[in-house]
């Protein structure tokens, strides 16, 4: 029998994770950094005060490090469809049939007016999309460089590009010329499960990417995909790749699961998991910009204000390139009433540019398990 039936009777709280998350966040907050092993037990956290606890320490580290400002992201679906890729979560993938568009790269217009109607609703930053496995010397360069010309010299918001994967640095160093200042280039997931959601390149022809932009002077927008049978221990992997490439903007975007493509009955990740997984990547990458994007309104629903509880300081707003989110002015009106401001000048990354200094010069602080640096760095060749 119990001892007392009263529901007035206080349960007794287990105070051991709190205080072991605060020691955590303490450091954090301080400047320091958590290793691969402390971040592990804050992906393990399984009971609801302790995530609540931990949204908390991811909350005051975002602010710490980023004020109260969030920065807009939208992008535009400047070729879709007909990729050659098989990236087993992608509708654009010529591998499946799905319902996703089809066309071949936009004219100016089009892009043009994207630019105008970021501009007006506040956005920072437009990025050129395109499905396809990458680009190469040739007309299809030139034509890029172009339209990121018109973005740029249009000067209403900065001009950003995923063009996939770059084999030349000559290449990379044409984008700059043209005014690309930050380039998306998701690893995805960790590199021990790339190879389960895509066998057509490699996570190793992504870093290579990842250094030719680079050593060009571009920036690196790069995160992933949660939610695609990965492990949590693939997650934490994929932060600490972020944290080794030194990735300025980290879109994390959660599987929305597209009929016809080989994830289409993967079970969703519940809220709680969702929110756990980006105040893990907040501790891990205190100064980057991570951005909520696509997935977030299917899968988060009336919990998505909670991001920036769970520290997100970027959002990708506008819609995606083959689903719908949420219109612009609700997300406006969701970050007016959490006190938080959207408007930037220009954001130019000058926030993040000592903490990437100390990650290169001091690898050694960084923490992370011997082996997995040494994976990376061998991918990147050098950084
Ligand atoms: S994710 Fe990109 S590279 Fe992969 S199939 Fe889709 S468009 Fe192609």
């Amino acid at each position: 029998m119990p001892t007392s039936l009263s529901t007035m009777t206080a349960n007794e709280i287990d105070g051991t994770y709190s205080r072991k998350i605060a020691v955590l966040g303490e450091r954090v907050l301080g400047g320091g950094q958590i290793d691969h092993a402390e971040a592990m037990s804050l992906f393990e956290l399984e009971k609801h005060g302790d995530i609540f606890d931990l949204l908390s320490w991811a909350n005051r580290v975002r602010e710490k490090f980023k004020g109260n400002k969030i920065h807009l992201c939208s992008i535009v679906n400047a070729k879709a469809g007909g990729c050659s890729e098989n990236c087993r979560f992608c509708s654009q993938s010529s591998f499946y049939q799905t319902d996703a568009p089809k066309y071949g790269f936009v004219d100016p217009e089009p892009v043009f007016e994207a630019a105008q109607e970021a501009n007006r609703q506040g956005v920072t930053a437009l990025g050129l999309v395109a499905a396809w496995k990458g680009l190469n010397e040739g007309p299809m360069l030139d034509e890029v460089c172009d339209r990121i010309r018109e973005i740029s010299e249009g000067g209403k918001v900065r001009a950003d590009a995923s063009l996939g994967i770059i084999k030349k640095q000559e290449v990379a160093n044409r984008l700059k010329s043209a005014g690309l200042e930050c380039y998306g280039h998701n690893l995805e997931s960790s590199r021990r499960f790339f190879p389960t959601h895509c066998t057509t390149h490699t996570f190793e022809d992504r870093l290579q990417t990842i250094q030719f932009l680079r050593n060009a002077g571009i920036k690196i927008c790069s995160g992933g995909i949660i939610g695609m049978g990965e492990t949590r221990e693939d997650r934490c992997d994929l932060a600490f790749s972020l944290r080794e490439i030194g990735a300025n903007v980290v879109p994390i975007n959660i599987l929305n699961p597209i009929p016809g493509t080989p994830f289409e009955n993967n079970t969703p990740l519940a809220p709680l998991e969702i929110l756990k997984t980006i105040a893990c990547f907040r501790l891990i990458l205190p100064r980057r910009e991570i951005m909520i994007a696509g997935g977030r309104t299917v899968n988060l629903r009336d919990m998505q204000s909670m991001i920036f509880l769970a520290g997100a300081s970027a959002l990708m707003v506008g819609n995606y390139l083959t689903t719908v989110n949420q219109p612009v002015e609700k997300d406006l009106q969701m970050l007016r009433d959490l006190g938080l401001d959207p408007s930037w000048d220009k954001h130019d990354f000058s926030d993040q540019e000592e903490a990437l200094s100390t990650v290169v010069a001091d690898r050694s602080a960084t923490g992370c398990r011997r082996e997995f640096c040494d994976e990376t760095t061998a991918g990147l060749g050098r950084l």
